[in-house]
């Protein structure tokens, strides 16, 4: 049994600290929005009143934010969570942002005595609810496996991947193909429509042979449907292929097709999509194609 301080408790965080907490934790919670501290409320956590609060008496924080500057504001800010946690406490960042940032908070852990880890994930709303998420894991081994018990209650599919901000990386790598997959299916299913063929069809043979995939499977119904309540969001999405394109800078690489999934995604944002999900880059090559 560990205390664990869960502090964002979103589309992702709620069903995870409840998964936490249906494990035997001790969960103390803490968001901004009162409709994510009632969820937890209703899994048996504690809601928090503040970082301090939520961070007082955990042996592990993590944190499921949307992006670095809240991540930086939470863990890194005033009051924040490297200020007030115990020493040896363990923070661990599940939150997608970029990885100099996790690289500067296991920085300023160490120099306060908190252990950091980046443990971004991957399954999406669906992996969260359903404990079935990958995580990819940047930090030091003995950190990674002091956690992992704690990843087993998240996660299907758990991975020390690297040091400090490899986890980030992983994650960066992961949203480029998410990203890519989602811009062929929709280009898929306008050439089917506009080619008059029953597009569920079209599509469920895709999904038995090569083509198939993860979204073709879980998501070909609902694109079909035009249904695009989120999930996770195309603001989500279009932060995660810039923080793609960083990482391929910083190591000197050129990747031509991530650029042009991040400018499709761009344009999705542009249309005033960006609250819908991901799945709603079929939205753009509609567009594109006068349809
Ligand atoms: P979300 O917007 O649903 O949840 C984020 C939560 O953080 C919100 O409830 C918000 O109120 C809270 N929050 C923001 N600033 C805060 C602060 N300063 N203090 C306390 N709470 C604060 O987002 P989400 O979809 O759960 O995504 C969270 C992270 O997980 C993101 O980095 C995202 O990229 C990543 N992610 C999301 C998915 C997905 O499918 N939704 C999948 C994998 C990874």
């Amino acid at each position: 049994m560990t205390n664990v301080g869960f502090i964002g408790l979103g589309i992702m965080g709620g069903p995870m600290a409840g998964h936490l907490a249906a494990a035997g934790h001790v969960v103390a919670g803490y968001d901004l929005s009162t409709e994510a501290v009632d969820k937890l409320r209703s899994v048996g956590g504690r809601v928090a009143g503040s970082v301090a609060d939520t961070v007082a008496g955990a042996d592990v924080v993590i944190t499921m934010l949307p992006n670095h500057p809240q991540v930086e504001q939470v863990a890194l800010g005033a009051g924040g969570v490297l200020e007030v946690a115990k020493p040896d406490t363990l923070l661990i960042d599940m939150s997608t942002i970029r990885p100099e940032t996790s690289v500067e908070l296991a920085k300023v852990g160490a120099e306060r005595g908190v252990r950091v880890l980046d443990a971004p994930v991957s399954g999406g709303e669906a992996g969260a609810k359903q404990a079935a998420l990958s995580i990819m894991v940047g930090g030091e081994g003995g950190d990674f496996a002091a956690a992992k018990p704690l990843f087993d209650s998240l996660g299907t599919t758990v991975a020390h991947v690297g040091p400090h901000g490899a986890g980030q990386v992983v994650k960066a790598a992961n949203q480029l193909v998410v990203g890519g997959t989602y811009g062929l299916v929709g280009e898929a299913i306008v050439l089917l429509e506009a080619s008059g063929v029953d597009a569920a069809t079209g599509l469920d043979v895709l999904a038995g042979g090569l083509a198939g995939s993860r979204i073709l499977e879980l998501k070909r119904e609902s694109m079909v449907a035009r249904r695009f309540e989120p999930g996770f969001r195309i603001d989500l999405h279009h932060k995660d292929m810039g923080i793609a394109l960083a990482a391929a800078r910083q190591a000197e690489v050129s990747l031509p097709l991530t650029g042009l999934v991040a400018q499709l995604v761009a344009a999705a944002r542009a249309m005033g999509n960006g609250s819908l999900d991901h799945s709603a880059l079929l939205t753009v090559t509609e567009q594109l194609s006068g349809r």
